[in-house]
């Protein structure tokens, strides 16, 4: 019994086939054996679970069989169809096992050949059957031939479709006609109505739903197959423009529904925040004070915080966090600051007890690293309330931790962290003393600015402060490209920097393991160690930056080279970071651990070797390593040649910018919005049809339009929900 089901699940021959026949679509094939169970795991695959489903299956593209190409007539290089007489059929052996069978019409002689095929299909096609078969011509083995056509026998006279014909995305054992007489029947039985006020869809130039749904799945005579298949279309610019109105209702719910839950109004002005702010030894910049304006007045609701501090790297958002964490402990509550690394918490930790622990607030420190015993402490003290500011890593929302009274959870570099994250914070309520049901506010950093089209879709429901300057008196980093044969220079460089008292950082590349994703940037690092995969990657890694570092030393004897990676102890890292940070060391050889936040305002010379492995958000965070004093900075991308196309495109898009945004688009659309949101992606829903980049009209209709039904219809509203998203939006909930 046991065997059986395991043998069911391992049929890896079988599927190979059906995959080897799916990708010819054919309407005459024999009929699919698979049982209706493994026919529902198909349809699964393509994001059909409910009936509805398979009426926003959407075909990929449409065949023209209205029409019949006499033989001679039909060209290479696009499909027709053609109708002829069997004259001969047989199996011949060479170059391979295959049936090959000749077709005639008044105009010519035409091969259709087949790979694979079935003993009833050598046998329907005898001599003298009269046969419509749709495909490509081309030159071939036997003279011009098809190969794999889609066919079917015909009698004399059988009337041609009047209609274009859908080809759906399948998978492999899924035939077209079956998956087509699923969704004829879906669209007999579903209700289409429609879900818009009815003035709405001809204000943009749109059919109704039902009529824009029987337009992609029914084409009617005369329609046009490019037309419809470059979703151009009037009835498929319905489809996205309702597909991104369910987003934005989704968000626009989910934000609605964040602001009927509590939290602790944090809303008096105390002695911290203004004592901060005049023992700061520099003044906020404009934006930075825009942006406290804005927290704070979010602060001061009973209703949590969800805010996204945006901010280019430099910009100087830890202030604005400190600022923050004051309010939360003026109003007698805790704060708690989460960074995703050792190296960037503790950064935290040194600047936060820098500015805070002279006014007497007593800050606590808490990761993962430390002993049992330092830990246990830092959790007593989080607990009784002794502790007004925790900092540390994700190690602070973990079980155990228990807040006397959270107020505020800042989280830095945010697009780090994955949603459950998020929600393990939330469920810390806002701890023993806040009111039962009440959330702490929640403020999240992120260097990787989200550019317009994702905030507007798939970051809607968070409110966001964009810092958009950078403090005063820096030069912008200049950017240069050299290949790394011409690495002497570039150790020429390094020790006239250090010779002036500079610092430099030389940051060693990710070493590619084949069986992992091409391009494992941030946020995928999260996973390491789950899979075992990553593994023997981690392994070269470390060798490779160890061995660069005893190189780099040798090199520079005169210099003192410092190492710094992912698998230090904490407390080696840390003191490998303050001896940087002190200007004990003056080359710092590392990983890419020192990507996010890390602030050395002495650093000005960044070497990123194998530059051309690096993502390009990456690229710009680790530029944004120097550049943070007065003195002039140089990034310095070392690459091997030859480049790839993606690659040159990313160094390219680095060399030419140094802005953060201009960067984050051009990363977005070389990547894609799937890839880009990261770990993000597994709480919102992709879309499907719609591409916020090319339809960013109807991205812009759509949010107008979800705060009109919203306000105006919240019945329609619900429906077309349910339509959209049905089984999806619990997903966003984090
Ligand atoms: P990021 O936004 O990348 O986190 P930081 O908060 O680390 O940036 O700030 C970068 C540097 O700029 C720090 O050394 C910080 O002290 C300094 N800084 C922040 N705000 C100002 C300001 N208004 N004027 C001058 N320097 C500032
Ligand atoms: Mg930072």
């Amino acid at each position: 019994m046991r065997k059986a089901v395991g043998d069911g699940k391992g049929k890896a021959p079988r599927a190979a086939a059906a995959r080897g026949r799916a990708g010819r679509p054919r309407k005459s094939g024999p009929a699919d054996p698979a049982p209706a169970s493994s026919a529902k795991a198909k349809l699964e695959k393509l994001g059909i679970r409910r009936e509805f489903d398979l009426v926003l299956h959407l075909p990929l593209r449409y065949e023209d069989e209205t029409r019949l190409t006499a033989i001679a007539e039909a060209r290479e290089g696009a499909p027709v169809q053609v109708e002829g007489t069997v004259i001969d059929s047989k199996i011949a052996y060479r170059p391979r096992r295959q049936l090959v069978c000749s077709i005639e019409d008044d105009s010519g002689l035409l091969y259709m050949r087949f790979l694979n095929f079935y003993g009833s299909q050598a046998k329907a096609l005898a001599p003298g059957a009269r046969v419509r078969a749709f495909g490509e011509v081309r030159p071939g083995f036997f003279g011009a031939e098809m190969v794999h056509p889609r066919y079917r026998i015909v009698r004399e006279d059988a009337p041609l479709p009047e209609a274009l014909t859908p080809v759906y995305p399948t998978t492999a054992g899924l035939p077209q006609a079956s998956l087509r007489r699923m969704i004829a029947t879906a669209l007999a039985q579903c209700e289409l109505d429609e879900t818009l006020p009815a003035d709405i869809p001809p204000r943009f130039g749109m059919p109704a739903f039902r009529d824009a749904i029987d337009a992609l799945h029914r084409p009617r005579p005369g329609d046009d197959a490019r037309e419809l298949t470059g979703r151009t279309h009037p009835a498929w610019r319905r489809m996205k423009l309702d597909e991104l109105l369910a987003q934005q209702l989704s968000m626009r719910l989910h934000y609605r529904e964040r602001k009927s839950k509590t939290a602790p109004a944090l809303g008096q002005a105390g002695a911290l925040t203004a004592d901060l702010l005049r023992r700061l030894p520099f003044r906020l910049t404009r934006a930075q004070a825009r942006a406290w304006a804005e927290i704070e007045r979010d602060l001061g609701e009973v209703h949590p915080m969800h805010r996204l501090l945006q901010g280019d790297v430099g910009s100087g958002k830890t202030v604005v966090a400190a600022l923050a964490a004051l309010r939360a402990v003026e109003n007698g509550m805790q704060a708690a600051v989460m960074a995703p690394t050792e190296i960037l918490a503790e950064q935290h930790y040194r600047k936060f007890s820098e500015w805070l622990a002279p006014m007497g607030v007593q800050l606590t420190w808490l990761s993962g690293g430390q002993k049992k015993k330092e830990r246990d402490a830092a959790a007593a003290d989080i607990a009784t309330g002794a502790t007004r500011v925790a900092v540390g890593t994700h190690a602070l929302f973990q079980e155990g931790i228990v807040f006397n009274s959270l107020g505020l959870a800042i989280v830095d570099e945010q697009h780090r962290f994955g949603v459950e994250q998020r929600l393990a914070l939330r469920a810390k309520g806002s701890g023993r003393r806040g009111a039962s049901g009440s959330e702490p506010h929640q403020m999240m950093m992120s260097a990787t600015p989200i550019p317009r089209t994702l905030s507007m879709s798939y970051y809607a429901d968070l409110d966001v402060s964009l810092i958009d300057e950078l403090p005063p008196g820096r030069t912008p980093v200049v950017t240069k490209l050299i290949a790394a044969e011409r690495r002497d220079e570039v150790l020429a460089r390094v020790s006239a920097a250090c010779r002036e008292g500079r610092q430099a950082y030389w940051v060693c590349p990710l070493i590619e393991d084949l069986s992992l994703e091409p391009d494992a940037g941030p946020g995928k690092a999260r996973t390491r160690g789950r899979g075992g995969g990553r593994g023997k990657a981690d392994a070269l890694q470390l060798q490779n930056v160890i061995d660069t570092h005893a190189r780099l030393a040798a090199e520079f004897a005169q210099l003192s080279v410092g190492l710094v990676h992912g698998r230090l102890a904490p407390q080696d890292k840390a003191a490998v970071m303050a001896d940087f940070a002190a200007g004990r060391v003056q080359l710092l050889v590392a990983t890419t651990v020192i990507e996010v936040g890390v602030d050395v305002p002495n650093a000005s010379l960044m070497i990123i070797e194998h530059a051309e492995r690096f993502g390009l958000a990456q690229l710009h965070q680790l530029r944004g390593r120097v550049g943070r004093g007065a003195a002039d900075s140089v990034c310095i991308l070392l690459y091997q040649k030859p480049l790839g196309e993606l690659a040159r495109a990313r160094l390219k898009a680095v060399y030419e910018s140094t802005d953060g945004f201009e960067i984050a688009r051009q990363d977005l659309s070389l990547r894609g919005p799937g890839e880009y949101l990261g770990v993000r992606q597994s709480g919102a829903p992709m879309l499907r049809f719609a591409d916020i980049e090319r339809d960013l009209d109807l991205l812009e209709a759509a949010r107008e339009l979800a705060l009109q039904l919203l306000q105006h219809h919240p019945q329609q509203a619900q429906r077309h929900l349910a339509r959209w998203m049905a089984g999806k939006s619990e997903l966003m909930k984090a």
